[in-house]
């Protein structure tokens, strides 16, 4: 197995070792990004000179002795939503294609501080709203297992570009499903953490009050090393977590003790998957295998989070994305581009028209509509209301069992242009996954099988606020049981 293959936890025992340099590892990852990336499509810049300069930086400082940090020499892959000082930071979107931010995300700096090596910045969907990734302004990302189909999204090159071992580490961001739905796809692990355990400083904001960053990697042990330097309490993000941050890669290797797990009887009905089933199925009598009790749980509010979750996240989007007029932020329509725009209403009309694509218009016209007056308490006021009710049904379910389990996904990853045309069916993917957002709460999606035709296949485990420790050592105990997270596209290609 190539060093590209290794985990993070692996890389760091040979960075300490010192049989390899960050130098060489990064030189590794670079190459196989310049070998298959024209292929696959996963990042959206990465600079290969300052990435080697920073792995030197760290290479000298520990042969100084000096601290290096958690992550001294790892590469880390970004997605392109967060902010980076001085680098575009385009946001999957025209309008954003040159913006420079002149601040870091905080997970952005707390990545830097914990000495990663910033690889590159990933693909995904125009202001990260999608499932497929077929929404960039710039290029699609193809699935790494097989290009015919789409690695999902929104954190489409998140995803592939660790399953494709470009990055051993990614950081992505879930709104309703889009650090869990890509990972699925793609065979790796994703976690979309507590609301406001991570701060969303300089997160490109979609639905703030569901935005999450989080961690994509191969293993278990990697998402709580990743996890453990983004989360923590930040003072330019009210909204985050006040709570400190335990030892995550500790707390993933404890043994599992008694775990009671509910299944969501409204997650295996209709529109399931037959082959996501029987997986989802098997990964449930490994569990209780392990001694873990399973019992059958209800959300009676479910079959409503879909729609919820559309009419609040367009609502949320279309507010937050009215800054983007030509005036304050990126590209502005010139006269010379439309011939028209001589005065402040075209050049903001003309701006918007050029600068967004049709799923962002169509998500901010959804949640205009939605918040207008005579429309507001029918659609937003009872999402609201809605919203309530599926957190409700969580509290109910963990006043019985620690954690849920069911699919990520209705299907697994589907073909490119397979679903474009059809914004309903696409949206039907994130079934499962929105209802964390609107709750709040943390889930996590592991490898647990794969398709006749390759594609892999995950599960979801979903637990109360602040329940991460419990979900990775779950999480962990099942991967030290199985093999699905072992295996990789570059693998499957030699067989
Ligand atoms: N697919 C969902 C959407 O399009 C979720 C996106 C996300 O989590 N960022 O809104």
């Amino acid at each position: 197995m190539g060093i590209t293959e290794l985990p993070a936890v692996q890389l760091l025992a040979l960075l300490e070792e010192g049989t390899h340099s960050s130098r060489d590892i990064t030189e590794e990852f670079l190459a196989v990004i310049a070998r298959d990336d024209p292929n696959i499509g996963a990042f959206v810049r990465s600079d290969a000179d300052a990435a080697l300069i920073q792995a030197d930086k760290i290479d000298k400082m520990r042969t100084a002795g000096k601290p290096v940090g958690p992550l001294g020499g790892i590469p880390v892959a970004i997605k392109d939503v967060l902010c980076t000082v001085d680098e575009v930071t385009s946001c999957g979107s025209r309008m954003l294609q040159e913006y420079r931010p002149p601040y870091d995300a905080t997970s952005v700096s707390r990545l830097k501080k914990a000495g990663a090596i910033v690889i590159g910045k990933t693909n995904m969907d125009e202001f990260a709203m999608g499932c497929s990734t077929e929404n960039s302004a710039f290029h699609p990302t193809l699935n790494p297992w097989n290009p015919e189909y789409v690695p999902g999204g929104s954190s489409g090159g998140a995803a592939a570009c660790v399953a494709a071992s470009m990055a051993p580490l990614s950081v992505g961001s879930d709104t309703g499903g889009s650090i869990r739905q890509p990972a699925s796809h793609c065979g790796v692990v994703g976690l979309k953490p507590t609301y406001g355990r991570v701060s969303r400083y300089g997160l490109i904001a979609f639905g703030s009050s569901l935005d999450c960053v989080g961690p994509i990697a191969r293993n278990v042990e990697d998402l709580a090393i990743l996890l453990e330097v983004l989360a923590g309490p930040d003072e330019k993000d009210a909204t985050s977590v006040q709570a400190d941050v335990p030892d995550y890669l500790a707390a993933c290797r404890e043994p599992l003790e008694e775990l009671k797990l509910g299944v969501v009887q409204e997650h295996f009905s209709e529109g399931l998957d037959p082959t996501v089933k029987q997986c989802v199925d098997q990964a449930i009598g490994q569990f209780k295998a392990l001694g873990a009790t399973v019992t059958n749980v209800q959300m009676p509010h479910s079959q409503y989070a879909i729609a919820a979750y559309y009419i609040i996240a367009s609502s949320e989007a279309s507010s937050n994305l009215a800054r983007y007029d030509g005036a304050h932020y990126g590209y502005r329509a010139s006269p010379s581009d439309t011939q028209s725009s001589r005065d402040l209403m075209s050049m903001y009309r003309d701006t918007r028209q050029m600068g967004f694509g049709a799923e962002v218009k169509r998500r901010i016209m959804l949640g205009t509509y939605a918040l207008s007056a005579g429309y507001y308490d029918a659609y937003y006021l009872k999402a609201l209301r809605t919203r309530r009710l599926i957190a409700q049904d969580f509290s109910e379910a963990f006043k019985n069992v620690d954690l849920l389990i069911g699919p990520v996904a209705p299907t697994p990853a589907f073909r490119i242009g397979e679903k474009v045309l059809d914004p309903l069916a696409m949206y039907l993917s994130d079934s499962y996954t929105v209802a964390a957002n609107l709750s709040g709460l943390p889930a996590i999606s592991i490898p647990c099988g794969r398709t006749e035709a390759g594609l892999p296949i995950g599960f979801q485990l979903q637990g109360p606020a602040l329940s991460e420790s419990k979900l990775l050592r779950a999480g962990n105990v099942y991967q030290q049981n199985t093999d699905w997270h072992l295996q990789t596209p570059a693998a499957q290609r030699q067989s």
